[in-house]
């Protein structure tokens, strides 16, 4: 079906002009016909009453003499151009205005003749062997054994009917030429306003939203012109919501931190959002060229598979690792790019591997202690032993030490799992009640002691602060020698509230200085933990500034002492 020609389009005009042109003949050619016929029978009509005039006029001069007949048969034919016979009741014809009667043959047979005989005026058409043309004859009924027989050659009707004819043709071509033009002025008046629309139609597909189609004369065009509008406005509106979803988009797009990346069914990249392009760098404008080359792989097995893959790799300086997972689009042949920097997930993941290992080992050497202590004081109390004593004390020492570590545990999740509650509170106050609390320590090592505070208020919450100076000072107290000097400032320093703790300690080498605040991390293991220390109080002190805006950072020089100072925003008011 769909191999027939396609017929070529033509115009609007022509096509009414055409169809009208086809109507117009066929309607006259019918009309023509319809007109001749009954033109032809009327003026048959016409021509039978007229003969039948005429031979009744012709029979009233008939002569009473037979040797006159021939003279008047002629005489009517000069004066009425009838073809005039004289016809006996046997079919003999005695005169005939064209032929000579002696002959002709007899005319009995003859239908306007016998019809004559039958008592009516008989009339009859055909062809004249006599007068060679084709003739409409007419005989009147017998008078005294005589019937007049008239005729003309239908000639005459056909000379008429040819007049009427062409004067219906002259009518019929004005007629047809004012239809034309009433034809072509209708046809122009209708599709100027559809070439208008169709135009507008265009505008509104080339973008161009802003159309008012004209009111025109046709009911159907302005429908059609309303059409267009409310297209042209709903299109607009559409276009409206799309480039609003667009925008939304690429908005949410902007701000994700993951690297999203479209590659179109033609392998262009269709759209990068900031994150992409910071992760990977520039955006090339094809697939082909998109870097690094690990992209690659995930992109090709996705396009081969139908469906996502992802890969890990290390990319950039300082290295990355990335995680990219390529998903096509089961539609059409697009393909989405995820790229995820686990860099840090990764280094997180690891930190809580260490640290659980960590922690566990801390747990286990008091708890080793423990057992071998308890085992030991078991065989020294059976014996009645003096050494019970000294078990009974490593017990004590490591439950304490266990116990230490399980509330430095304790407070470091703590810390880790909820957010500072903040209240505005006195920092040098804290302070006072730190120092009162470790007084006693500080003079059994025969340490002095001292606070220097001016009343400074900070927003934060009072017990980690608490915690956090109660460590920097047991961690200054416990790496002096007896007869040192352990100096707590609290006071402002460039608009930050400050608490500045310095000792006349062993100090701290130069290389283990950036990794104290590490969790577990301790310059000597033993020396910790023979003085009580479980390797987190610093971690705890670096968590709890930082947690409420501020920092710490340590000053140390070996056999010299140590400064740790913390500072937090101040409190504002
Ligand atoms: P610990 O419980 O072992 O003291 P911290 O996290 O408090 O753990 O400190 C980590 C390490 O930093 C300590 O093991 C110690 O080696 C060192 N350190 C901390 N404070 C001082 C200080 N005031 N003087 C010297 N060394 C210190």
């Amino acid at each position: 079906m769909s191999d027939r020609p396609r017929r070529r389009p033509t115009r609007l005009a022509s096509r009414f002009l055409l169809y009208y042109a086809l109507t117009y003949l066929v309607l006259l050619g019918l009309m023509g016909l319809v007109v001749e016929r009954s033109t032809r029978e009327a003026l048959i009509d016409d021509v039978v009453e007229n003969l039948e005039l005429g031979a009744k006029l012709a029979a009233q001069s008939l002569p009473e003499d037979a040797g006159g007949y021939q003279g008047w048969a002629r005489g009517v034919f000069d004066a009425a151009s009838f073809r005039t016979t004289l016809i006996t009741a046997d079919g003999v014809v005695l005169a005939d205005s064209h032929s000579d009667p002696a002959v002709m043959e007899n005319h009995s047979d003859r239908p306007e003749v016998v019809e004559a005989f039958r008592g009516a005026v008989g009339s009859a058409s055909r062809f004249s062997a006599s007068t060679g043309f084709e003739q409409l004859y007419l005989a009147l009924p017998p008078e005294d054994d005589l019937i007049v027989r008239v005729s003309v050659p239908i000639r005459v009707i056909d000379d008429e009917l040819s007049a009427v004819r062409g004067s219906i043709l002259l009518a019929a071509l004005i007629v047809g030429v004012i239809g034309v033009a009433v034809v072509a002025v209708v046809a122009r008046r209708t599709s100027r306003p559809i070439t208008e629309l169709t135009e507008q139609s265009r505008d509104v597909a080339m973008g161009r939203l802003d159309v008012s189609p004209r009111k025109s004369t046709v009911l159907e065009l302005d429908q059609l012109g309303e059409a267009i509008a409310t297209m042209a406005r709903t299109l607009g509106s559409r276009l409206g919501e799309a480039e609003l979803a667009r925008t939304t988009l690429e908005a949410v797009l902007g701000t994700i931190p993951q690297g999203t990346i479209l590659i179109g069914g033609e392998d262009e990249i269709a759209y990068a959002n900031d994150a992409a392009r910071q992760m990977l760098g520039p955006m090339p404008d094809n697939g082909a060229a998109l870097a690094p080359l690990q992209l690659h792989a995930p992109v090709s097995e996705a396009r081969a598979s139908g469906r996502a893959h992802t890969r890990v790799f290390d990319y950039g300086s300082p290295t990355r690792r990335i995680r990219a997972t390529a998903t096509p689009f089961p539609a059409d042949g697009r393909l989405l790019v995820i790229a995820v920097d686990i860099t840090d997930r990764e280094r997180t993941d690891s930190i809580k591997r260490d640290f659980v290992a960590n922690a566990s080992h801390e747990l286990k050497t008091p708890v080793s202690t423990i057992i071998a202590s308890s085992e030991a004081l078991q065989i020294a109390l059976s014996r009645d032993d003096e050494s019970a004593m000294v078990f009974a004390g490593r017990i004590e020492e490591s439950a304490r030490q266990l116990s230490r570590l399980v509330a430095d545990l304790l407070d470091l999740s703590r810390l880790e799992r909820e957010s500072p509650e903040l209240a505005p509170v006195r920092l040098d106050l804290i302070a006072l009640d730190e120092v009162d609390r470790l007084k006693l320590r500080a003079e059994e090592k025969n340490l002095a002691l001292d606070l220097e505070a001016r009343a400074v208020t900070v927003r934060a919450s009072h017990r980690d602060l608490a915690i956090a100076i109660r460590n920097l000072l047991d961690n200054a107290i416990r790496y002096s020698g007896t007869g040192g000097s352990v100096h707590i400032v609290v006071g402002i320093h460039d608009g930050s509230a400050m608490i500045r703790v310095t000792d006349a300690g062993e100090g701290i080498p130069t290389r283990d200085r950036d990794r104290v605040f590490e969790r577990f991390y301790r310059v000597d293991s033993a020396r910790s933990r023979e003085t009580g220390g479980t390797g987190l109080g610093l971690s705890i002190v670096k968590h709890v500034a930082e947690s409420h805006g501020g920092s710490v950072e340590v000053e140390s020089e070996l056999g010299v002492g140590s400064t740790f100072v913390v500072l937090l925003p101040l409190a504002e008011g």
